[in-house]
């Protein structure tokens, strides 16, 4: 993934800074105390890298695309846990789904049409269960 240095919704400029600074004291919990962040200094738009490394996982997002990478997470989640499978298992399953790599295969860089297909996949499994 390009690491992204101007912001695609306003054109301010995008910063490699501490999840610290964005997420605070919450920054332990979340896992993240040592992880960066790439975030537009002018409209807070941002996306999060590869664990213990400076790749981003994605395009920055705005407000909404955040929101909807969450609710994305949260589907997909509660789909491998009431199946039982591995994370290691479910994001192959994820990968196979979106025709990506395991590598690429990343919920906090997906773009609104892929969360969306991603939500509808986590539904319709569980409908043919
Ligand atoms: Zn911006």
């Amino acid at each position: 993934m390009k690491v992204p240095t101007i912001c695609r919704y306003c054109g301010g400029v995008i910063r490699l800074v501490p999840a610290e600074s964005v997420y605070g004291s919450s920054a332990k919990r979340l896992g993240m105390q040592d992880e960066n962040l790439y975030q537009c200094q002018n409209c807070n738009a941002r996306v999060g890298c590869h664990k213990g490394t400076n790749c981003p996982l994605g395009n920055v997002a705005n407000e909404v695309l955040r929101l909807k990478r969450i609710e994305t997470h949260q589907a997909f989640d509660s789909y491998w846990k009431r199946r039982h499978m591995s994370r290691t298992a479910a994001y192959k399953w994820l990968a196979r789904k979106m025709a990506l790599s395991v590598q690429s295969a990343h919920i906090g860089g997906f773009e609104m049409d892929q969360c969306q297909k991603v939500i509808d996949l986590c539904r319709n499994e569980k409908e043919a269960a």
